[in-house]
């Protein structure tokens, strides 16, 4: 179709942005036979592949070798020295980056999905403006549906941070950096700020966290689970401070400077890690009727559909009723996939329960937990629950391996369902999710508990932690279970 100088393409479905939410709803969207366009306007994989989950996590786990190995070392079982090549590992963590976006570039267009490379802006409820790489402009039109998946950044406060992205920078510069800091103080002792210092402890890197709560991981991990984080930190030697007020951050010649009330820090770099951004302020959202509440895009729960009728919103910028969005990759994925359904047949046939979204924290050593933290379950169940708790250093493969860790289960006491569960130590990320599926199939903690564990691995604490609960739990001293009766 011709409009004025421009031709419009008509497509049902057009969806901004391709992270894990975007490209998810635009293939699950063609597979329903929609006609689906798929704007993006650096690379596809969005913050997830290309400067969050994917490449975070490469480093990560190398980190985690590295450190293993100069374990060995110290105990007399390897002989050497270790040596991290920086650089390369950098280098490697970008490679397998980009074979990866190739592989989803084929993936979403070998399913019909029009792939368009450009910024795009809204003109008004149904039509989208494109300015494409090579500068020209397209104008989109939706028949059935948009949906917005533009996500997040780094979050700047530049007059407490001045964030240069040289010296002070974020966590996307952290992850390019070709240098090994020295020294690094990381501001922000959330999940990023976590990961980002457990990797370049592993390399050797003096790492600093300043954290303006009481402790780390504010609002996200069990009290418990936090305790015994913050102590495996120290113990690798990451200094942690909590109650921090910056009055003063900067960079002066090749170093940086941080000023808290109490001290004067001192480091090659700053690494600002205080939470995100929506990417909804260049949308030309202004074109729409489109609500926004301090940057994010409310939208219904189940539909995602935003307050305008035919225009949806997924991932890091979207505001739930009543609960925080959780900012992770497999939530946008999830409700791109619901949108989609909802766009091409007014339905879906589930809805995500966020009680039973598992939550993942790659640390040395990780996390993984789903639904309440302790406290919180004290709180809405009015103290009638029951926790469960399990060492590793209990179990067989625990004790074998020298392992420290730590399952919690929480279950409410009327229909003895799990309602929370938190796991800290080797492979936690992995082994959160039986807990998930229980709690999504409301199994109760006597029922989960014939689900008999492989021998050896961490999961049997799950096992048993579960027994427990009826004082049936054969590694777990009796006076632990003894107590939660
Ligand atoms: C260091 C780090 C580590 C992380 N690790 C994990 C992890 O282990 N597990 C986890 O679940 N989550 C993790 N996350 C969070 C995760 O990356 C995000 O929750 C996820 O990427 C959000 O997906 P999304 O689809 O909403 O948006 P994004 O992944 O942010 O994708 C949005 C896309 O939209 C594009 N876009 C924006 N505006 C426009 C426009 N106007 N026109 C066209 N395109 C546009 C962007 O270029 C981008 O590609 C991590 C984040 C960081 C920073």
């Amino acid at each position: 179709m011709i409009v004025g100088e421009y031709t419009m393409d008509i497509y049902d479905l057009i969806v901004i942005g391709a992270g894990p939410g975007g490209y998810v709803a635009a293939v699950h969207g063609a597979r329903l036979g929609m006609n689906v366009a798929l704007i993006e306007k650096e690379y596809v994989g969005g913050l997830c592949l290309n400067w969050g989950c994917i490449p975070s996590k490469i480093l990560l786990k190398k980190g985690a070798v590295i450190e293993a190995a100069r374990t060995m070392i110290e105990k007399g079982e390897i002989q050497g020295i270790i040596h991290p090549l920086f650089e390369s590992i950098i280098a490697e963590s970008r490679e397998r980056v980009e074979a990866i976006r190739e592989g989803l570039e084929s993936l979403i267009t070998s399913n019909a999905v029009h792939l368009l490379y450009g910024d795009a802006t809204f003109t008004d409820n149904k039509t989208i403006s494109v300015t494409l790489r090579d500068g020209n402009i397209k104008r989109l039109e939706a028949k059935e549906g948009i949906i917005i998946a533009t996500g997040s950044r780094a979050r700047i406060l530049p007059s407490l941070i001045p964030v240069d992205r040289e010296k002070i920078i974020t966590s996307k510069e952290a992850l390019m950096l070709t240098t090994l800091p020295k020294r690094l103080i990381i501001i922000g002792g959330g999940v990023t700020g976590c990961e980002m210092a457990s990797f370049f402890r592993s390399l050797g890197s003096i790492v600093t966290i300043l954290e303006q709560k009481e402790v780390l991981l504010p609002n996200i991990a069990d009290e418990e689970i936090i305790k015994t984080l913050t102590r495996g930190f120290k113990e690798r030697g990451i200094e942690v401070i909590c109650n921090a007020a910056i009055v003063r951050c900067g960079a002066e010649g090749n170093e940086t400077i941080v000023a808290t009330h109490e001290k004067e820090l001192r480091a090659d770099y700053v690494l600002s890690a205080v939470g995100i951004t929506p990417n909804t302020d260049h949308l030309g959202l202004e074109h729409t009727d489109v609500a926004l509440q301090n940057g994010f895009i409310p939208v219904h729960p189940n539909t995602y559909e935003t307050n305008v009728s035919g225009i949806y919103a997924i991932g890091d910028i979207i505001a739930l009723p009543d609960r925080i969005h959780p900012p992770m990759a497999h939530v946008a994925s999830a409700e791109g996939e619901i949108a989609a359904e909802y766009i091409a047949r007014k339905k879906s046939s589930w809805i995500i329960n966020y009680d039973c979204v598992p939550s993942v924290i790659f640390t040395n050593p990780e996390i993984g937990s789903v639904g309440l933290s302790e406290s919180r379950a004290k709180e809405l169940y009015k103290e009638a629950i029951d926790v469960q708790r399990v060492r590793d250093s209990w179990m067989g493969i625990g004790i074998a391996l020298k392992q420290t860790g730590l399952t919690k289960i929480i279950r409410e006491q009327r229909h003895k369902s799990i309602v929370g569960a938190h796991i800290i130590g080797a492979y936690a990320t992995e082994r959160i999710h039986a807990c998930a599926v229980a709690m999504r199939a409301e199994e109760t903690t006597p029922t989960m508990s014939k689900q008999i564990m492989a021998h050896p691995t961490y999961s049997e604490s799950i096992r048993e932690a579960l027994l427990a609960f009826d004082g049936k739990a054969v590694h777990v001293p009796f006076m632990h279970q003894k107590r939660a009766q």
